[in-house]
């Protein structure tokens, strides 16, 4: 089976409680197979260019699994898990409780109107490169190189991050 890496996300209602909250219910799902967990990173809220709204920092964080699933019944399993643990329709970009989000199928590339893999936005962002990296630091994006050079070229500083507990016995 191809490794599949998810990225997790949450900037409201506990964030670390959130993420350890959907590895918990990732973990459960069945035709999925949790592998290993990147620890969370902490950084400043992506907004949409005149966006001013304050919005509180973001917890992030990678996984791999290992799935059977079709990507789009997949797709549809991590909306209905963002929607049970309190995400609702709003702003792009806006707060949220749980964001998540296929980032990596294997070495696929293919997009159409509902889901694009790689994830489009996943080599600019430091806080999904560098927990990729952990979790694989000779990984390679389809059709951008390797993680480590993406993280290069995408500046800034190295991000505070928190090891994440394996989803065990988390209520
Ligand atoms: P989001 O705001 O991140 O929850 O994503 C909104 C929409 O982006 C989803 O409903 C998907 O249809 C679409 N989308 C496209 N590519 C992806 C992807 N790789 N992972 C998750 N959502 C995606």
């Amino acid at each position: 089976m191809e490794p599949v890496y998810l990225g997790l996300g949450s900037n409201l209602a506990d964030p670390w409680r959130q993420l350890c909250r959907a590895l918990w219910n990732l973990r459960r799902l069945p035709g999925l197979h949790l592998q290993a967990v990147s620890p969370a990173y902490r950084s400043a809220a992506v907004r949409l260019p005149g966006d001013e709204a304050e919005q509180p920092d973001y917890l992030n964080a990678v996984c791999l699994v290992s799935t059977r699933l079709a990507p789009r019944r997949l797709l549809g399993l991590l909306k209905a898990l963002e929607a049970r643990q309190g995400r609702r329709p709003g702003r792009r970009w806006g707060p949220r409780p749980l964001d998540l989000d296929i980032l990596l199928w294997g070495g696929r590339r293919w997009s159409d109107a509902v889901l694009s893999v790689p994830h489009p936005r996943l080599a600019e962002r430091r806080f999904v490169l560098q927990p990729l990296a952990d979790l694989d630091p000779t990984l390679r994006v389809p059709g951008r190189g390797s993680v480590r050079c993406l993280l290069v070229r995408c500046g800034g500083a190295p991000l505070q991050h928190w090891p994440l507990p394996w989803p065990e016995g988390l209520a």
